[in-house]
């Protein structure tokens, strides 16, 4: 990365190889952001919109999200090369599914760490340039499954309630240096990380959604451009569902 004096602004997306993550990094871009994520792996689609966007708009690390230094290290990276944060969007995120007394303790550490510590970390690491600036929003990307209990899923619902606990508090923390903080509760929508659900089992979420269907990656996109835009200037600490009625 270099320094630039480019006046555009700046978000971070953990998690930009695939899924939500990749779509809202292209969405970013579409909305005159320069875009840095990362994730573990680098998928074709995002090696080929690097390659399209260039390096001054879209850089993307090989990082580990369970190794607490690196994360710091590629926030660090950002700031220095961009010299402030606009937006960050914490969306990598791992699920996990079994019932509890059948679950390894490494899954279980793994799942807090990935959807709650890191998160938590990585808003630590994010946050500096933006009360500097007194300019930012901070979107964790949360779920259903931290508003509803739900068999099969209690250390997911645990990392993702933490992580709306997180957004509630953080917000009171940041509002008076003028940094909004807001969680997005999707309902269950097609990527890699449902895929093996079963037909039965989306069939039972569609039966139990108002607006009977599964979401999809655009309608998450829609609330996180209106929640980064202007126009929520007004809207901190709130956990926002968007699952067409699920949970209502
Ligand atoms: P996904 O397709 O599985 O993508 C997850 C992304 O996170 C990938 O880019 C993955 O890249 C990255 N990631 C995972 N573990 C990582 C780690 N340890 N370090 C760095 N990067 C890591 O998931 P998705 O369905 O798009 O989900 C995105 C977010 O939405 C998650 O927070 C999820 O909990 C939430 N959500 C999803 C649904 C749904 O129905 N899909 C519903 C509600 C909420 P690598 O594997 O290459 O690292």
């Amino acid at each position: 990365m270099t320094t630039t004096t480019d006046e555009r602004p700046v978000a971070v997306v953990s998690g930009g190889s695939r899924g939500l993550g990749f779509a809202l990094v292209k969405d970013l871009l579409d909305r005159g952001y320069r875009v840095a994520t990362f994730s573990r792996s680098e998928s074709d689609g995002l090696a080929a919109l690097r390659k399209s966007a260039g390096d001054a708009t879209l850089t993307w690390c090989a990082l580990d999200g369970s190794d607490p230094a690196a994360v710091q290290e590629f926030a660090r990276d950002v700031v220095r090369a961009h010299r402030r944060i606009d937006v960050l969007v914490n969306n990598a995120g791992v699920g996990l599914e079994g019932l509890l007394t059948l679950t390894a303790p490494a899954a279980v550490e793994n799942a807090l760490h990935t959807n709650l510590t890191l998160p938590v970390l990585l808003t630590r690491a994010c946050l500096k340039p933006m009360l500097a600036r007194r300019h930012g929003v901070v979107v964790n990307i949360s779920s259903i499954n931290a508003l509803r209990g739900q068999t099969g899923v209690a250390v997911y619902s645990a990392a993702k309630s933490a992580l709306d606990g997180f957004t509630r508090s953080l917000a009171k923390e940041v509002g008076p240096a003028g940094v909004r903080v807001v969680s997005v509760a999707p309902g269950y929508f097609e990527s890699e990380m449902t895929s093996g659900m079963s037909g039965d089992q989306l069939r039972r979420v569609v039966r139990r959604t108002p607006l009977a269907r599964l979401g999809t990656v655009e309608d998450v996109l829609g609330l996180v451009g209106f929640l980064i835009s202007p126009a929520a200037g007004f809207i901190t600490g709130q956990i926002i569902a968007v699952d067409g009625g699920y949970t209502c």
